[in-house]
């Protein structure tokens, strides 16, 4: 048996298996062997019928039998009674005061129970167990580790993952098989060996027999802490190995005229803030090197990223190429180039057409004084600024027309959406390349927008996103990191209430009475966890529809109220959140899908219902909707659940000093809801569990990146190179 051999050529396989192990991506005995326990049973918990005693509160596992519904003897109330069996014996179980557990209960189920044993000792039975249907008994009790006295130390047992048709106990027993007919001898490590003991970690021999077979759950921690590692490990090196790439590539050097430059500032509205001014003269030394800039701007919400983008844009599209390696296409527009501006391009990339073009506007007032187009691109529509006929407008134009003044370069900056700018466009000199608010967007997605022999553009990810260091580390592994972590002068604190049940009456008073002096508020509605997007989207639209009439009909009779949620087409949100921009509308009932920077300076108020369905970095997002204006801002947390447990993690919200540090309470706290971006980035659970672990997470780092310095084709290492190949084909990481 061989690590790659598909597992069909070492086990009978039926239909319903193959359909199970194909949905767990299980095909080969290799892809077996990782499916690793999602946990642990000890059996010294456990107890075999044969073995029990009166008075002990016993957990057992076994099959029901004969239940049924009868009257107590002397107290003729009715009770459940039936017969569970082991294998080892059958006992009685009784339950008193539920008799309708006998119809819940079919024959055969397999249950795990635990209760009290009571009764005589030769008629003993559970009293009122508490029970849990199994799929299958995870383990024979006919297994020699059942045994009393067995010479097998192992007292843990694996639990794994199931799907339906195959059950934890068939994979437990498969992996057994497999490691009888010596797998394990021809299995490469990918881990380099120094490594493995730098770090102290077993090798994948041990760690499979420790994970899958421990004999203490000390020895499959240690397991799962190398199977982290490696895990991190591989996105760690193909961090590594696009950054190499990304620094071997040529780009546009970019010449940066100071006092032109000052200029440009200096028109905005504000005055910079340090941390601005910080990251620009970061970027503008990234712009002039030789190697492309790689670079991650993180800042909460209202942080200014935007006025840095737009710096960085003006940076790029007033300098001239220096060299072109394809030869100039002649221009076929009606736009006439000046001479002496710029002629490279940069792409800026939205995650929303509502956010596309609240840039697209912002963009033309910071530009207008300069000799150069600005192109908008959505599902929408396309346009142009400035128009021909009046130049202090932008015009609609055709998407052909867009695309060919961006294919020629008459249009140097081009603002768009995520989906539409990164498959189908063409540029003549795109040098530089910013996304707002995308999860991931690293080298190898830059290098999907150019083609073959282009420069590399220059890229900005920008991101509100707060996660906790180590994610960043991972996800990020292959950008720079530059924080913009200090908010405009002048802001006020908004004011952060947690509103328990009963405590609803004085909120609706505040809110009432900030719409009386002409504001407008955010009603967010509690998140919906289903594992069907569209069916989760549909009862999210019901909440959103149910709560405003209900708000229309009590609280907000006397205002204007709308609904947002996702269900509805671009246009229609478009055209909610321009009435909502306009005050047309007094308060947005909404689903989380204003989450992301719209802006609307006049909201003030945000109410989030069913707040502890969120993590906290989610809600402190959503709190950055009411941050924009002069006023003073309300954020309501509401929660029905009377758990102190829920609350204290809410009040984190009013005590901690910015997103990152609630990032890292939702990291420690894990379990209510997911770490926002684990799903986006297809890390394991064991994976998120190394998250917690900084000096793991560095060791991984530190490893890949001396790997790939000495070897970045890691010819050296067919066992990194298959499975990073592997990855690349079947993982969509990002
Ligand atoms: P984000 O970082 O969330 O993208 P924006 O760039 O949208 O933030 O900025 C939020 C608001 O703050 C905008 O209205 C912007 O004009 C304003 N702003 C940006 N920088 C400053 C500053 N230094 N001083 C005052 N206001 C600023
Ligand atoms: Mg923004």
């Amino acid at each position: 048996m061989l690590p790659n051999d598909l597992l069909i050529l070492h086990f009978r396989i039926d239909t319903a298996k193959a359909k199970a192990l194909n949905k767990l991506k299980i095909s080969t005995v290799a892809d077996l062997l990782y499916h690793l326990p999602a946990r642990y049973e000890d059996i010294n918990e456990v107890h075999s019928i044969a073995s029990i005693q009166k008075g002990q509160e016993a957990v057992i596992y076994g099959v029901v039998s004969n239940l049924k519904t009868r009257k107590a003897w002397k107290s003729k109330k009715p009770i459940a009674e039936g017969w569970v069996e082991d294998g080892s014996a059958k006992m009685k179980v009784i339950w008193f005061h539920q008799p309708y557990l006998a119809k819940m209960l079919k024959d055969g189920t397999y249950v795990k129970m635990s209760g009290l044993v009571s009764g005589s000792q030769d008629k003993l039975y559970l009293a009122n167990p508490e029970f849990e249907r199994l799929d299958a008994l995870p383990i024979d009790r006919h297994d020699s580790i059942f045994k009393e006295n067995s010479d097998n130390n192992e007292t843990i047992y694996p639990v794994y993952r199931e799907s339906k048709g195959l059950t934890s106990k068939w994979i437990y027993h498969a992996i057994r098989k497999c490691f009888a007919k010596g797998v394990l001898k021809d299995i490469e490590d990918p881990i380099p060996l120094p490594t493995l003991k730098r770090y102290n970690l077993p090798s994948l021999t041990d760690a499979f027999h420790f994970i899958h077979t421990p004999r203490k759950l000390s020895d499959a921690e240690v397991a799962r802490k190398r199977f982290a590692f490696e895990e991190i490990f591989y996105i760690q090196l193909r961090r590594a190995r696009d950054r190499a790439i990304s620094n071997a590539a040529s780009t546009y050097t970019i010449k940066i005229n100071q006092k032109e430059l000052k200029t440009f500032i200096d028109r905005f509205p504000f005055k910079l803030t340090n941390a601005q001014n910080e990251a620009i003269k970061t970027i503008s030394k990234d712009l002039c090197g030789k190697n492309a800039m790689s670079r991650l701007l993180e800042g909460d919400v209202g942080s200014g990223k935007t006025a840095v983008a737009a710096t960085a844009t003006y940076m790029i599209v007033s300098s001239m190429a220096e060299h072109s390696n394809h030869s100039e296409s002649k221009k076929t527009g009606k736009i006439k180039m000046p001479d002496k501006f710029g002629n490279l391009q940069t792409a800026y990339m939205a995650p929303t057409e509502i956010l596309a073009k609240q840039h697209f506007e912002s963009f033309i007032e910071y530009f207008k004084h300069l000799p150069i187009s600005i192109g908008l691109i959505t599902a929408g529509g396309c346009y142009k600024y400035p128009s021909n006929i009046d130049k202090t407008k932008p015009t609609k134009i055709s998407r052909n027309q867009l695309l060919r003044w961006v294919k020629d370069g008459s249009i140097p900056i081009l603002i768009g959406t995520h989906a539409l700018i990164y498959k189908k466009i063409s540029f003549a000199r795109l040098a530089g390349v910013i996304i707002d608010e995308q999860h991931r967007f690293g080298t190898s997605q830059r290098m999907s927008l150019v083609r073959k022999n282009e420069l590399l553009p220059h890229l900005l990810s920008m991101s509100a996103t707060p996660i906790p260091r180590t994610l960043a580390l991972t996800l990020y592994g292959d950008l720079d990191l530059t924080l913009l972590d200090q908010m405009p002068k002048g802001r006020k604190p908004v004011i952060t209430k947690v509103i328990g049940p009963g405590q609803h009456k004085e909120m609706y008073e505040i809110v009432r009475s900030e719409l009386d002096s002409g504001r407008q508020a955010y009603v967010i509605c509690p998140r919906i966890e289903e594992p069907d997007p569209d069916i989760e989207q549909t009862i999210y639209m019901k909440n959103v529809t149910s709560e405003a009439e209900r708000l229309q009909k009590t609280e907000f009779s006397k205002y204007k109220l709308d609904i947002l949620h996702g269900k509805m087409t671009p246009g229609e949100k478009e055209k909610i959140m321009k009435n909502f921009s306009e005050h047309k509308i007094d308060v947005l009932v909404a689903t989380s899908v204003v989450e992301v920077g719209v802006n609307i300076p006049n909201a003030t108020v945000i109410i989030i219902e069913g707040a502890e369905r969120f993590g906290l970095a989610q809600l402190h997002q959503l709190r950055g909707r009411v941050l924009r204006g002069e006023h003073q801002a309300y954020c309501f947390a509401v929660t029905e659940s009377k758990s102190s447990r829920t609350k204290d993690r809410l009040k984190a919200l009013t005590t901690a000093k910015n997103g990152f540090e609630l990032a890292e309470f939702d990291l420690q706290f894990r379990g209510s809801g997911d770490l926002y971006g684990q799903k986006q980035s297809g890390i394991s659970d064991l994976g998120m569990e190394a998250m917690r672990n900084l000096r793991l997470v560095e060791a991984a780092r530190e490893e890949a990146r001396k790997l790939v310095d000495e070897d970045i084709e890691f010819s050296g290492y067919p066992a990194i190179r298959n499975k990073l190949a592997k990855m690349e084909k079947t993982l969509h990481l990002e």
